[in-house]
């Protein structure tokens, strides 16, 4: 009896320690539970809204509207919800369909989509059709529409054409096809390099055409952009719509040029109101098309797990992605200067 006792209380003092140390062991695991949960909750859901709060709070002028678009981020009401920036509106297709690879895309600027003449934007069918017309009636646009896409596969295309006939002209083969398939060689990299640079200046006219249509369209809150979807096809170039509240971006903008001027060597440069103004108005419509281009292709979205990456900038004028700012703050003033071969191409 003695032993079993002893062996009882031992079992229970041994139960004891396990429970004590159960005890001891549950705050600690709780801690570490509690330090491994926060982290994934605030990138997802909080940072955003607090961030948003934040940029309502920095420039009271804007109140009122920055505070609808806040009420959007927080409130589930689907109907009731504000549009927000870098929102896509509409997307216009081209109305002709036949014969793709050969005539040029055609649309319709009288057909004003349904979204754009909708209570939240309320565009005009005559603004719809100058903006359109304004854009697809250039010649740029044309260009850029024909070529852009085709240039480089063509130029291919009828390089290998000539080859071959130079090899069927002459069978026997030898020292003189050697030199002329050097030549062709030679011939080819020459033609794929006139043809990057013309691609270069195609887009580089066609960012023109969107600039000065946008014109019409920034006090719409809506700004236009073309993406080019397809490859060989030029039926496949979309118009796009955007929503998008340029005024706080363009506060932004200023500063960055103010930064940039006073710091411009070898003088700094010094601006008027009015040239201010305009230098902005200019900058930020001159970065919409490729605004736009890297918009649709997904690259301007904030990362949403840590898997995606670390971005440099958080939520700004734009709930999801950069912010027309942001990315003249990244393209335009932060970019890095280019080698004498980056910039011919
Ligand atoms: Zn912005």
């Amino acid at each position: 009896m003695g032993t079993s006792k002893e062996e009882w209380v031992s079992f229970d003092s041994e139960l004891k320690v396990d429970r004590e140390a159960g005890v001891q062991d549950d705050p600690l695991r709780e801690v570490s539970l509690d330090e491994e949960k926060p982290p994934p909750v605030p990138p997802r859901t909080k940072t955003p809204e607090a961030v948003a709060e934040i940029t309502v709070s920095k420039q009271e002028e804007t109140a009122p509207r920055r505070l609808s678009v806040d009420a959007g981020i927080k409130s589930g009401d689907v109907e009731q919800r504000p549009i927000r920036n870098s929102k896509i509106m509409a997307t216009v297709f081209p109305t002709n369909a036949h014969l793709a690879w050969i005539i040029p895309p055609k649309y319709d600027p009288t057909k004003l989509p349904q979204t754009l003449s909708a209570s939240g934007v309320g565009l005009q069918v005559d603004v719809f059709s100058l903006v359109m017309r304004h854009i697809t009636d250039d010649i740029r646009f044309k260009a850029y529409a024909i070529g852009f896409s085709r240039i480089l596969p063509i130029w291919v295309v009828f390089s290998i054409v000539v080859l071959l006939l130079m090899l069927i002209s002459s069978p026997d083969g030898g020292f003189s096809v050697m030199v002329m398939t050097f030549l062709w060689t030679i011939m080819l990299l020459v033609g794929v390099f006139f043809g990057i640079i013309i691609r270069k200046h195609l887009k580089i006219g066609l960012a023109q055409v969107v600039s000065e249509a946008n014109k019409h369209l920034l006090h719409h809150n809506l700004i236009v952009g073309v993406q080019d979807r397809g490859q060989l096809s030029c039926h496949k170039v979309v118009i796009i719509f955007m929503y998008y509240q340029t005024q706080d971006c363009l506060v932004d903008i200023e500063k960055q040029l103010r930064i940039s001027n006073s710091t411009a060597k070898p003088k700094p440069i010094l601006m008027t109101h009015d040239e201010m103004a305009n230098a902005c108005d200019q900058l930020l419509r001159d970065h919409i098309q490729i605004y736009i281009k890297s918009f649709v292709k997904r690259r301007l979205l904030f990362p949403t797990r840590p898997s995606e990456g670390v971005s440099d900038f958080r939520p700004k004028h734009s709930p999801k992605n950069h912010c027309l700012c942001q990315f003249i703050e990244e393209e335009y003033f932060n970019s890095y200067k280019k080698t004498w071969y980056e910039k011919l191409v």
